[in-house]
């Protein structure tokens, strides 16, 4: 996609949700990581549905290691791969207590080493807690980049260097909450609703899904 057009991609999304948030329920940095690690391979509904409670508990590392992984699992249980879940959050939480006086380290490279925390997990708390211009690459993400010419890539990573590399200053920050809300909404995964994307005549993805019979713009 040429420069003036990723620009007016970015401006228009920007234009329709000027200060686009997180999907995710939390009170703080740590809440926030926790929502981030049980949202692998969930929704973010599904999560809030189980965070709600177990945050009115939970707000800190500390209150997290004396909850304990049974008393944990009670809260997440709704929640795909809760097992593998809970232990990731007990153990992420202890290394937090003895290493880092309990608080969330402003650095990727650390979060990385937390269990259960991947790159992607790792952007978005740099992002969103602290941020940081990074590019969490989830599904979405790299669906809309790739469909749309945006930010062509074979794999995730690949991905986020386009983005890295390419998005224009005012909309780094926000960039990935922009594409995420994107493709959750519009750019849907099966059938992208290109008859009412804000984007269409900018994206290179052909054919588009023209609109159903009885469906208005404002849909
Ligand atoms: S036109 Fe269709 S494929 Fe392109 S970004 Fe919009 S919804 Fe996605």
């Amino acid at each position: 996609m040429k420069k003036d057009d990723i620009f007016e991609f970015y401006r228009r999304l920007a234009e329709l949700n000027p200060a686009p948030r997180t999907e995710l329920e939390y009170g703080n940095d740590y809440q926030l990581l926790v929502a981030v690690v049980l949202s692998a391979q969930a929704t973010d509904v599904g999560v809030n549905k189980a965070t709600r409670a177990l945050f009115r508990e939970v707000r800190t590392p500390a209150q997290m290691v004396a909850l304990g992984e049974e008393g944990l699992k009670q809260h997440i249980k709704t929640i795909g791969l809760f097992n593998a879940k809970a232990k990731n959050v007990i153990a992420l939480s202890e290394i937090l207590v003895r290493d880092f006086g309990g608080e969330v380290p402003k650095d990727r490279d650390i979060l990385t080493t937390l269990p259960g925390v991947g790159r992607k997990t790792a952007n978005v708390v740099m992002n969103t807690a602290f941020g940081a211009e990074t590019f969490a690459v989830d599904t979405h993400i790299f669906r809309v980049g790739n469909r749309t010419g945006l930010a062509p890539g074979k794999n995730p990573l690949e991905v986020e260097r386009k983005l890295e590399k390419q998005t224009p200053a005012p909309f780094r920050r926000d960039a990935h909450h922009w594409l995420i809300l994107h493709g959750r909404y519009i750019c849907k995964a099966r059938k992208p609703e290109c008859w009412r994307c804000p984007v269409s005549d900018l994206c290179r993805y052909k054919p588009k899904t023209p609109a159903p019979a009885n469906a208005s713009k404002a849909a």
